[in-house]
């Protein structure tokens, strides 16, 4: 094995700032696992042994990112590099922090030693490109395999974010998990309890980010995270679906989440969670001779909701994932009135109808294909949803009325009928709405006033 590498011209150009001052630097973490897997970096990591003050002294454009921890982030000819100054920590006693940490003058081994898996202890030295490799990481990463620096049991109880760091690179890089190392991840399940629900769901998306998702999912599942993190998912084993889905409900999500594209990510998190409802609303139904699940897209949706509010997601993309949940299961077909084509659009908002088909898409591959090539083939070609995609796009290019704000009527005008601005003024601009979304035609200004004065009437003597 190489025990010398040639580091990218950029970074030795950085590291003769620390060498000329008398500081050593090294290239570690992601950056040197993925040159050993022959991956382009990402975004650089080094280490060093200068204090952050110093490293601050040393650079004109430095953000102090995380002084506390020791990291700034010095912006060098236009990239980012995170330097964190050597440390060698000890004690967990609360299983997110250490009791002690000391910074700077410590050997290189010594800071690898505190990192989580033998791939992410590997150090390049600076400028020259010498490899330190004390546990066998350049190895394991030939083997495709993840194991945990030292004693897995105690590296997972003193920080329970690494089972989830864990299952996340299995997901990322394809590797399989060492035996030890997976086995130590359920005795250790109290420390990943602790971790803030926010870095939990740093974890999640960047799962949700690699080519196959439930490669992690389904580590999780086996050693318990699963429950623990997601227990509404977990629901979902063994809840057959006789009759229309191959496999039980979870496995029917876990497939329907891989088929969704990684840089889709709200899409994949839908089609996730898109029928963790259905346990709550089984029924056998005899006629059919199959279970149904009647209305569990709503009970899907509310589940959604409070799983990504709990995880604190983005407001904006809980709403949004719900939404989709709660419209995925329609059912078009082509004698759909043009009324039925709008009332359709406008329940679910014309700029999501694209991630709601993504989402249908990859949920009817998951229950009709074959093979993953099929499947493939059938989330790109989106058959079918396809019709309803046309006669979706026709309705747009007529200019149909989409909203209120479409009517050739407003508020003002209604006024000036003597309907007096108030509640009762809504209920008729909804009425003209629907009678105008029934058909088009009627959105003429005399007409809708006419339409209004007797539906107020109507309406104020109730
Ligand atoms: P990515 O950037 O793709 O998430 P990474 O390996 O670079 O992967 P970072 O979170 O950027 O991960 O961390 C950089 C390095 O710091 C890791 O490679 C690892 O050596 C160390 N590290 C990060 N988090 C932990 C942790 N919770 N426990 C121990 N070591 C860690
Ligand atoms: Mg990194």
């Amino acid at each position: 094995m190489k025990d010398k590498i040639e580091p990218p011209a950029l970074l030795r150009e950085f590291a003769g700032f620390f060498t000329r001052a008398g500081f050593s630097v090294y290239m570690v973490g992601g950056a040197v696992r993925d040159y050993f897997r022959g991956q382009p970096a990402e975004d650089w990591d080094v280490a060093t042994d200068a204090m952050p003050g110093q490293v601050i002294r040393l650079f004109r454009r430095v953000i102090p990112t995380g002084i506390a921890h020791g990291t700034v982030t010095v912006l060098f000819k236009g990239r980012k590099i995170e330097c964190t100054t050597f440390r060698t920590e000890t004690g967990y006693s609360d299983s997110r922090h250490p009791d002690h940490v000391q910074f700077g003058r410590v050997p290189v081994e010594d800071d690898l030693s505190r990192r989580d898996f033998t791939m992410n202890a590997i150090a390049v030295r600076l400028p020259d490109g010498a490899v330190v490799d004390p546990f066998g990481g350049r190895e394991a990463i030939r083997s495709r395999r993840i194991s945990a620096v030292g004693n897995p049991l105690d590296r997972f109880s003193e920080d329970g974010l690494r089972p989830l760091r864990c299952v996340r690179f299995a997901a990322q890089t394809g590797f399989t998990v060492d035996g030890e190392t997976l086995a130590a991840i359920p005795p250790c399940l109290s420390a990943t309890a602790a971790v803030s629900q926010e870095r939990i769901r740093d974890e999640l998306q960047k799962m949700l980010a690699a080519p196959r998702p439930s490669d992690a999912f389904r580590l999780m599942e086996q050693t318990g995270l699963l429950s623990l993190i997601l227990p509404e998912l977990a629901a979902c084993r063994g809840v057959l679906q006789l009759g229309f889905h191959r496999d039980d409900v979870l496995d029917h999500l876990f497939l329907s989440c891989d088929l969704a594209a990684p840089g889709d990510p709200e899409v994949r998190l839908a089609a996730l969670l898109h029928d963790t409802g259905k346990p709550f609303c089984r029924e056998w139904n005899p006629e059919k001779g199959r279970f149904s699940f009647y209305r569990h897209e709503e009970k899907s949706a509310e589940l959604a909701q409070s799983i990504l509010t709990r995880l604190r997601f983005p407001r904006k993309t809980v709403e949004f994932v719900a939404h989709l949940v709660k419209n995925h299961m329609f059912r078009y077909t082509p004698d759909w009135s043009d009324a039925a084509v709008r009332r359709f659009l406008v329940r679910v908002g014309a700029e999501n109808i694209p991630a709601l088909f993504r989402l249908r898409a990859a949920d009817f591959a998951s229950t009709s294909a074959k093979t993953e090539e099929e499947a493939r083939a059938l989330v790109r070609e989106q058959p079918e949803t396809a019709g309803l995609a046309r006669r979706i796009s026709q309705e747009m290019q007529a200019h149909a009325v989409l909203s209120l704000k479409d009517l050739c009527v407003n508020g003002r005008d209604l006024q000036a009928e003597g309907i007096p601005a108030g509640p009762l003024m809504g209920k008729v601009m909804q009425s003209l709405f629907s009678a105008v979304l029934e058909d088009p035609r009627r959105n003429r200004k005399e007409s809708l006033l006419e339409m209004a004065k007797t539906v107020y009437m109507r309406l104020s003597e109730k």
